[in-house]
């Protein structure tokens, strides 16, 4: 494959070499006041989480939006840095553990971020296409940072104060380490108003067109980086519709495809692909993708996915695979027993839908259903559907969606596979 001007120059971003003379100091970011967190504060960060909430901080009210202050324990233990946020309920947002905070940070932690990117595809770059997750946040060292590239564009998140605040300078670092054809800010996140941040869709930097062509794997997708959901794609299942291609065969149902990613994948190496999306629009872009690929056994319809289970068990229609992967159902706690019922319901119409041996790929990116919870519906839905299923592989969001462990918020993609026993 060659690669792309972006690329070849993300290729060049090679580890540090090794200093033969002792480094200068570096130059030490000043803190801009200090908080104690109470003792379950202080035990959060020692095991490993970088968040504390509001009522295990004791701040001054005079601190700045954003700042960086020095954390300490209850008995005065010194715990790390971290962004104070004025407005959200998670008031601290640990960036470094140890004592000394380089000014360079930023920059360090970037170059960081983009080498691990380089070593998790040494060997694989065929594999990578342009449109991968650069910086995935707290796992990455950079607390609330979302950095997306797509192809020769990057698209940025900031989703706190303290992130905010870096902005200007995360932009010129972002210009000179990767050097994009622009830069486009997708702060209109919900989630930006819980932080008491403005909603924002801005060019940051450069030109961003308003489709932009890029490369998963050998599958070519257009994507709207301006209007797209989340950043463009859902470029956390890239590794899982790999994954897909290679168990596909028969006659294919990918319920909820949005604009193709599973769909276009196990076209490739299946007979027959039926596709659904409840949003015209994205139906409409995953035909013109299936177009692109020249897949002509794909079918887009536009349908309510629930809907379409429910009457296909009319129907007696069989699927050798299977794949749900709707949007987060449950994003509050309150909201969990619906999004329960819900993916009990798609789980168990699916199941029954499969014809004996087919498989079943079931998604759930829901923060508050956690692993076990998600095993759990499944069970119950087997049992509904009075069919066996054998549990072959459980998956996560993509590599370059690092979590953190201690931290498990940052692990919110579940992804199984499961096959129907033959008899
Ligand atoms: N599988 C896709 C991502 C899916 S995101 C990929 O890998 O790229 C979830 C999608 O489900 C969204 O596009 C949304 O429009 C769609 N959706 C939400 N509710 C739905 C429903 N009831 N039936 C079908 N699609 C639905």
């Amino acid at each position: 494959m060659n690669l792309s001007p972006a690329e070849d120059r993300a290729a060049k971003v090679r580890p540090m070499p090794i200093r033969v003379r002792p480094a200068p100091r570096p130059t030490l970011i000043a803190s801009e006041g200090s908080v104690a967190v109470s003792r379950k504060g202080e035990s959060r960060i020692l095991r490993g989480h970088p968040w504390v909430f509001r009522p295990d901080v004791e701040a001054s009210p005079s601190l700045a939006p954003g700042a960086i202050v020095r954390v300490h324990g209850p008995q005065g233990l010194f715990l790390g840095y971290a962004f104070y946020s004025t407005k959200s309920d998670i008031q601290l947002r640990l960036i470094q553990r140890s004592p000394e905070l380089s000014e360079s940070f930023l920059q360090d932690r970037l170059a960081q971020a983009f080498q691990r990117r380089q070593a998790l595809w040494v060997g694989d770059r065929r594999g990578i296409g342009n449109a991968y997750r650069m910086v995935h946040g707290e796992a990455d060292g950079l607390p609330s940072l979302i950095v997306d590239r797509y192809g020769d564009y990057l698209v940025i998140q900031t989703l706190s104060e303290g992130m905010e605040r870096l902005k200007p300078r995360l932009v010129e670092l972002l210009d000179e380490l990767a050097r994009p054809r622009g830069i486009l800010e997708r702060n209109d996140a919900k989630i930006r108003t819980l932080e008491g941040l403005p909603l924002r869709l801005e060019l940051l930097s450069g030109h961003v067109p308003a489709k932009v062509d890029v490369d998963e794997a050998g599958i070519r997708l257009e994507v709207d980086l301006w209007k797209g959901r989340k950043t463009g794609l859902y470029l956390d299942q890239r590794e899982n519709h790999l994954m897909a291609r290679a168990y596909a065969r028969g006659r294919v149902l990918d319920a909820f495809t949005y604009t193709g990613g599973f769909a276009l994948h196990v076209a490739k190496s299946s007979d027959q692909v039926v596709a659904l999306d409840i949003s015209p629009e994205a139906v409409e872009q995953a035909r013109q993708n299936a177009f692109r690929n020249d897949l002509w056994n794909v079918r887009v319809e536009t349908a309510n996915a629930l809907d379409y289970l429910r009457e296909a068990a009319g129907r007696a229609d069989a699927f050798d695979m299977i794949i749900l992967d709707p949007p987060a159902l449950a994003k509050s706690k309150d909201m969990v027993e619906t999004a329960r019922r819900f993916y009990r319901e798609i789980n168990m119409r699916a199941m029954k839908l499969l014809s004996p041996g087919g498989t079943l790929i079931t998604c759930s990116c829901s923060n508050h259903v956690h692993e076990p919870d998600f095993e759990n519906i499944l069970v119950a839905a087997a049992a509904e559907a009075q069919v066996a299923m054998i549990l072959l592989e459980k998956r996560r969001q993509s590599r370059d969606h690092p979590a953190l462990l201690g931290a498990p918020e940052t692990q919110y993609l579940k992804c199984m596979v499961l096959q129907r026993m033959l008899s």
